[in-house]
């Protein structure tokens, strides 16, 4: 059986949802079988291919993370948010209640251990946006898988339904930690 082509890509996150990823244990192995990983933190491809599953941690941030979510949409036939960045903002998405300007300022210049912080703007650099936005914001989204990070269950129920064919939604109970 052909094996399904997934990519995988990290935008503004902290590669948590990657590690969780990692820590499938024993169910990584029949995962993997049926995988065919392209460009991803893991194999550090640079083209984005045609594949079947696109898997993005990490909410858009910058034109850049702009432009490969585009990219990636454009390049996939199901797309997955994956974790808390990429469903709803998370943590990053916490910059989108402040001015950008006030955010650069704060970073760069303000921060209590800064001596004559200035905010650097280099050419070819990609620019903030004005606020960081969850995926579907920008483009359309199969399937979501929230968590920070999503719990290892959640994943495999998620890769596991997509190879049978089906599009994920995760149950309640794999959403709360007790
Ligand atoms: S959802 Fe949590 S673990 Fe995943 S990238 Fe965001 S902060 Fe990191």
């Amino acid at each position: 059986m052909a094996k399904v082509k997934v990519a995988t890509f990290w935008l503004e996150g902290c590669a948590g949802c990657h590690m969780s990823f990692l820590d499938l244990d024993e169910a990584i192995i029949d995962i993997a079988k049926a995988v065919e990983f392209h460009r991803s933190p893991i194999t550090d491809i640079k083209e984005i291919e045609q594949v079947d599953v696109g898997i993005v941690e990490g909410s858009v941030g910058s034109t850049e993370e702009e432009d490969v979510l585009k990219e990636l949409r454009e390049h996939c036939k199901i797309l997955m948010a994956w974790g808390n960045c990429a469903c709803f903002g998370g943590i990053c998405g916490m910059r989108s209640t402040m001015d950008k300007e006030d955010a650069l300022r704060r970073g760069y210049i303000e921060t209590e251990s800064t001596y004559q912080g200035k905010i650097p703007h280099p050419p070819g650099v990609p620019q903030l946006l004005d606020k960081v936005k969850a995926l579907n914001h920008i483009v359309k989204v199969d399937c979501f898988v929230p968590g920070c990070p999503p719990a290892p269950e959640a994943i495999t129920y998620a890769l596991t339904e997509l190879l049978a064919g089906r599009i994920p939604v995760i149950p309640i109970q794999m959403m709360r930690f007790d």
